[in-house]
């Protein structure tokens, strides 16, 4: 009956549980990543008002006694992308690669620390 917001349900569901893992995961990095650790913040707040707008939409007529068709999640979904990425440099401050030699960085680079540098221009600006 409503199989694109319960799809986006489930999925929203175990999304934020990841996001969650990686958080408490990120917590090892301390002050060195702590943008990051807040900006996978963002995106589980985001990811769980994802989740509570499919809960909404499947318990419409419940809830408010009225029925929602499925396709209200699309402009739901559409909105909070564009919150998202209207907030950008807070929500996605991940680089694939060192952002002063263009080097490909770690998974651990990438996900853990703010500075963005690989390990050679990370050794070069520390004093
Ligand atoms: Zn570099």
């Amino acid at each position: 009956m409503y199989p694109i917001s319960e799809w986006i349900g489930k999925i929203s569901y175990f999304l934020f549980m990841g996001i969650l893992l990686l958080n408490i995961a990120q917590k090892r990095s301390g002050n060195r990543g702590i943008r990051k650790r807040t900006a996978t913040l963002y995106l589980g707040i985001a990811t769980l008002i994802l989740y509570l707008g499919a809960g909404v939409i499947l318990n419409a007529p419940r809830l408010f006694r009225i029925t929602l068709t499925d396709l209200w999640i699309l402009p739901f979904l559409g909105a909070l992308f564009g919150v998202v990425y209207l907030y950008r440099e807070k929500t996605f401050p991940f680089h694939r690669r060192c952002v002063k030699c263009r080097a490909p960085l770690t998974l651990h680079q990438i996900v853990m620390e703010d500075s963005n540098l690989c390990s050679r221009c990370e050794e070069e600006s520390s004093p």
